[in-house]
């Protein structure tokens, strides 16, 4: 099995961290700064019965000024080419975030795959996760919910897993 994989979500939700754990190599650039990743960057991952190219985007985020614009565009592009969407969120942030919904808005209009992937679970109790899916849930018909921490790789090999079922 293949396919492409992009992974979006604001600023410092965790994208890189994630990408080079999979990758396992310092691909991405990782920082807390937000807007660090400036382009494109694909790793690839194989193994035996698969290959799956990720794609870590510039956070797609209200443009700001024409830096910015460039970026979110180059972010929107991206979605048009993969075959399924990881849109990170922070499980240490509640729902309500504007960007989130700002992002969440952009996805309606591009009818592929998008996995609710919750990041940072090692900084929250596990009671804190059911009400935040529930919120999630209600706002956009996410094909699966994989709460992760892309730091310590908890749960990051079954959402590998789910991946490769919806190639
Ligand atoms: P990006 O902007 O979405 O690419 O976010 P980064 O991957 O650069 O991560 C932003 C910050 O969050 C860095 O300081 C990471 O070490 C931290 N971080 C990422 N994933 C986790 C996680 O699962 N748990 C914790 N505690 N911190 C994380
Ligand atoms: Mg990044």
């Amino acid at each position: 099995k293949s396919g492409f994989v992009a992974i979006i979500g604001r600023p410092n939700v965790g994208k890189s961290t994630f990408m080079n754990h999979v990758i396992g190599q310092k691909i991405a650039i990782m920082s807390d700064k937000a807007q660090t990743t400036r382009n494109k960057i694909q790793g690839v991952f194989t193994d035996q019965n698969k290959q799956i190219v990720f794609i870590d985007t510039p956070g797609i985020h209200k443009p700001k000024h024409k830096l910015g614009d460039f970026m979110v565009k180059i972010a929107e592009n991206t979605l048009n080419e993969v075959d399924t969407i990881l849109f990170m969120i922070n499980a240490d942030e509640g729902y309500g975030r504007g960007g989130d919904q700002y992002i969440m808005d952009r996805l309606q209009s591009i009818h592929k795959p998008v996995f609710l992937v919750i990041n940072k679970i090692d900084l929250v109790h596990p009671d804190q996760l059911l009400p935040l899916i529930t919120q999630y849930k209600d706002k956009y018909p996410f094909e699966e919910i994989v709460p992760i921490s892309a730091l310590e790789g908890n749960n990051v090999n079954r959402l590998m897993e789910l991946i490769t079922e919806h190639l």
